[in-house]
């Protein structure tokens, strides 16, 4: 009989896991199943799309399900997945009609990640949003353009929170963004995320840290927010962004573990604790190769890179997912911030021998016009000299140049192997002494 390749999710893990099994396996029937009405839209893109700076939604959509099609992959849109049962090897999906069970004999589950929705008062109201969806996204657009809003507040200092602030005042609005911690970009050490406060504010962002929100206020729509400090913030538009949960509870009532984050426990070769059950992108954690531990860490990129090696493994190949080093980078407000590895105060925390060094350099030659400042800090380990991980803001040249020492953290180089790298300099580029090496040199 025919085999059956199942895959949950219809975005950037499952459609590159559809793609490679197919690709290694021209025969194998393969089914992907999508709660959604659409298939692989560029979620990173959205923020850039209600700025307009991509004027068009089509744009983000990557992949149509015709070519999937074309391809022989089955894509089964508006089909969600409520239960699973691994010993009998179904899944039973809802769809608007009916339940219905579908067989696998290998199934991959990539079903993503939801905006968290905080627990307060309001946040049904006219006004709200989450950043997930194409549809939401088109919908906050259409009112935005419509004038609608003067006003937002954002709930969250994350990346998203910070891409959406500034999409905002991009169309006009004034802004405030509230976060709970005492710095935004809390993936980053405070006295770097002090440098993006103060080009946030200098931008006429109002920014309130150390400050959660205990309600959204308003009848039918938002008129408001209440801060833990009393304060009403008034708005029409009110953007949650308070960070993403993985969709795998139905996978953990069906026994698959999950960690404690709730997302799904994978082995180095992205297979769950149950046999022939794969999990790539956001619905699964990751292992962080500087700490060796795996932790929660959703991004695009470890979605569409573990998507192709569950998409091997469920087709007989035997490929290594090695994990991440922790590489992100945000655009906001002008200001390109990068980071990768540990933060200092997390190797603090883990009680490990860490020092660090942040230098001041230039993106260009110094005699060279447009040049721009690039911060650079390294945090190593100062027994060692091990790097443990680099953060890097300016207006540009940094977030390629961050990837230098993304691969040093890989490779584990020593602050003294990564002075001695090959880096290539002409004046429109880099100065002589590139700020990674300055950095470097002074590390020692
Ligand atoms: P998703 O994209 O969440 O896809 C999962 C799919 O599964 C969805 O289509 C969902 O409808 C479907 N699904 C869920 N449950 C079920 C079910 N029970 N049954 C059937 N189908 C189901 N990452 C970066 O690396 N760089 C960035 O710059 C970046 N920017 C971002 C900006 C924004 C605003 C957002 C929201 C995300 C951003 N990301 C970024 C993160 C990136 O979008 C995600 O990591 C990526 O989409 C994860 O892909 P995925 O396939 O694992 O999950």
């Amino acid at each position: 009989p025919e085999k059956h390749l199942l895959i949950i999710g219809g975005n950037a893990a499952g459609l590159s896991a559809a793609r490679r099994a197919r690709r290694n396996d021209p025969r194998l029937k393969i089914t992907v199943l999508e709660k959604s009405g659409i298939v692989s839209y560029g979620a990173c893109g959205l923020p850039y799309y209600i700025s307009d700076v991509i004027k068009d939604e089509k744009a983000l959509l990557v992949l149509p399900v015709d070519a999937l099609v074309k391809d022989g992959i089955d894509v089964l849109l508006n089909h969600e997945v409520v239960e699973m049962n691994v010993r009998e090897r179904s899944v039973y999906v809802r769809t608007a009609e009916q339940f219905q069970k579908i067989q696998y004999d290998w199934l991959i589950i990539a079903s993503g990640a939801r905006p968290i929705e905080p627990d307060i008062p309001g946040r049904d109201l006219d006004g709200v949003y989450t950043v997930r969806s194409l549809e939401k996204a088109a919908q906050l657009k259409n009112e935005l353009i419509s004038g609608k809003h003067r006003s937002a507040v954002v709930i969250g200092g994350g990346y998203i929170g910070l891409e959406m602030a500034e999409a905002l005042t991009r169309q006009g609005l004034k802004v405030t963004v509230i976060e709970q911690k005492s710095q935004v970009l809390p993936y980053i050490d405070s006295d770097m995320a002090a440098l993006v406060e103060s080009e946030m504010t200098g931008r006429g962002v109002a920014l309130k840290t150390s400050t959660a929100a205990v309600r959204i206020i308003g009848e039918q729509a938002v008129r408001g927010v209440e801060t833990d400090g009393g304060e009403i913030l008034s708005c029409s538009l009110v953007i949650l962004a308070v960070g993403v949960r993985p969709n795998a509870d139905f996978a953990g009532l069906a026994g698959i573990e999950l960690g404690p984050s709730g997302a799904i426990r994978t082995d180095d070769y992205l297979r769950t604790n149950v046999l022939n059950v794969y999990a790539a992108g956001d619905c699964a954690q990751v292992k962080n190769t500087v700490t060796n531990k795996f932790e929660y860490f959703p991004l695009g990129t470890t979605a569409n890179k573990q998507g192709r090696v569950a998409g091997d493994n469920a087709t007989g190949r035997r490929q290594k997912f090695s994990g991440v080093v922790g590489a992100a980078v945000v655009e906001a407000f002008g200001l390109e911030i990068a980071r990768t590895g540990i933060t200092e105060a997390h190797a603090l925390k883990l009680r490990m021998p860490v020092k660090s060094v942040t230098i001041k350099g230039t993106s260009r030659a110094g005699y060279f016009p447009g040049k721009k400042e690039i911060y650079v800090k390294l945090i190593f380990d100062f027994l060692s000299g091990r790097l443990l991980g680099a953060q890097m803001i300016g207006k540009e040249g940094v977030a390629k140049r961050l990837d230098v020492l993304s691969t040093a953290l890989q490779q584990k180089l020593t602050v003294q192997e990564l002075s001695e790298l090959d880096l290539s300099y002409a004046p429109p580029f880099a100065p002589v002494w590139d700020p990674l090496l300055i950095a470097a040199n002074q590390a020692q």
